[in-house]
């Protein structure tokens, strides 16, 4: 499908949803299918997920770009059927404030800076505003106009294969008359599709609990949604996945799903619902929390901050490695930082950890009699060890330091797939080579059955 173009356009959407319903995916499928004729897509529709420690965030706070070829006098025409599907269809709800920006050709770098600042750190919606009207072509909000802070961080963060790690997700949408009843998707076919496809799709199944993690739960539109490493394995995996109830339509996005992203933008600095990466020494040996919480004290390495550091009860196994933790123990933690006004501290929330150093750790045991070697006992405060076999006494005998074996081995612990957030890079994932290019598969996006 080679179209006449003379411009590039990049739109950008968010904050359409809620936790009632609708979903910002299931608006780009919409407003792609309206559009389709009149641009060309340059690239999958992207599915770009921010800081995931904002506390205002929708679901996933994840936001969707589009950069499309298309003819000068189709512009305004493009933004306005965009805008208008965005105001029809977004969730009406005081927490929904939708976003909507378009820039055209290229994208100034203040907008790619601004898309590295959304994905480790909390922007002002006057920030985004003030971004739209100086860089962006056309903007329009709903509300308070939150939804323009990842519109515009979408745009930017334009997952260039040469620089940035991306993956792609397959989302198939519900038949409107279905949303709100239970998901007809077989997990035993969810199943064999995951063993099958390994280790090109991931996180379709927890592996501690074995839960299907690919249908979400609640009222919104998604069927189910499968991850992988390229377009074409998901459509592998969507002719695998068993279901029963018509599926409306489906669309693969590009997207910073299991990167890591967010990580490789960091740092160790303490700021509230920032991103954190650095590494911490531990100070105290870890609590448990009633709800199976774990929390210890530890310092920050760089600069010697002290924070309380948390694993929380879904992150299930995770915890046992946290708990094993000592004094002096140093970890590379990843994580989200929150402040707690109630005891005026920063705590960071671990998505996943590195054990980088392990400390030694002695215990203190009765000495063994130097004549028949039997374990001594004490003789008394101050007056040394005597044996009970042969009766030998020894005033100036001393304890011994014995080093106690540490159950735990250096090395990257992650929470399972259920607890992960969108952007934290799994297991799966670790030892995959670099892609270098996205391959445009005809299939991205299919209307399946006729709804509307
Ligand atoms: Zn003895």
């Amino acid at each position: 499908m080679t179209k006449k173009r003379d411009s590039i356009l990049h739109i950008g959407f968010d904050d359409t949803d809620s936790l009632s319903g609708s979903c910002t995916t299931h608006i780009a499928t919409k407003i792609i299918h309206r559009i389709s004729e009149e641009v060309e897509f340059l690239d999958y529709p992207r599915l770009i997920r921010n800081n995931p420690n904002v506390p205002w965030k929708t679901r996933g706070n994840g936001a969707i770009a589009f950069t499309l070829g298309l003819k000068n006098e189709n512009i305004e025409n493009v933004f306005s059927t965009a805008s208008q599907i965005i105001e029809d269809l977004h969730q009406k709800d005081p927490n929904t404030n939708p976003g909507l920006v378009a820039v055209k050709n290229h994208i100034p770098n203040e907008i790619k800076q601004f898309s590295i600042n959304a994905l480790k750190d909390v922007i002002s919606i006057n920030k985004a505003k003030a971004i739209a009207r100086k860089f962006c072509s056309y903007h329009f909000t709903i509300g308070n106009g939150r939804g323009l802070i990842g519109a515009i961080a979408a745009i930017g963060n334009n997952l260039n294969p040469e620089k940035e790690d991306f993956s792609y997700e397959l989302l198939s949408y519900r038949s409107p008359e279905y949303i709100g009843k239970k998901r007809q998707v077989s997990s035993e076919s969810v199943r064999k599709m995951d063993k099958q496809l390994s280790p090109h799709v991931f996180n379709n199944i927890d592996e501690e609990s074995g839960k299907i993690l690919i249908t979400p739960a609640g009222k919104d539109p998604v069927l189910y949604g499968i991850r992988g490493e390229t377009p074409e394995v998901l459509l592998e995996a969507f002719d695998l996945v068993h279901v029963s109830e018509p599926v409306e339509s489906f669309c693969i996005f590009r997207t910073n799903q299991g990167t890591d992203q967010h990580f490789n933008y960091s740092d160790s600095m303490i700021r509230n619902f920032s991103v954190y990466k650095g590494e911490i020494e531990v100070i105290e040996k870890p609590r448990i929390l009633l709800g199976g919480h774990t929390i210890f004290n530890a310092s920050t390495v760089k600069d010697n901050k002290i924070i309380d550091v948390a694993a929380f009860e879904p992150s299930k196994k995770f915890r046992e490695v946290v708990r094993k933790l000592l004094p002096g123990d140093r970890i590379m933690a990843y994580g989200g930082i929150k402040y707690k006004q109630e005891y005026q501290k920063f705590t960071i929330q671990l998505e996943k950890c590195e054990v980088v150093h392990i400390s030694e750790q002695f215990k203190e045991e009765s000495p063994f009699c130097p004549n028949c070697s039997k374990r001594m006992i004490s003789a008394g405060k101050n007056k040394g060890y005597k044996c009970r076999k042969c009766g030998h006494k020894d005033r100036n005998i001393t304890k011994l330091r014995v080093p106690i074996i540490r159950n735990l081995t250096r090395g990257l612990y992650i929470p399972p797939a259920q607890a992960q957030r969108h952007l934290v890079k799994p297991f799966r994932r670790y030892n995959l080579s670099k892609k270098d290019n996205v391959n445009f598969v005809e299939n991205w996006y299919k209307i399946l059955s006729k709804t509307q």
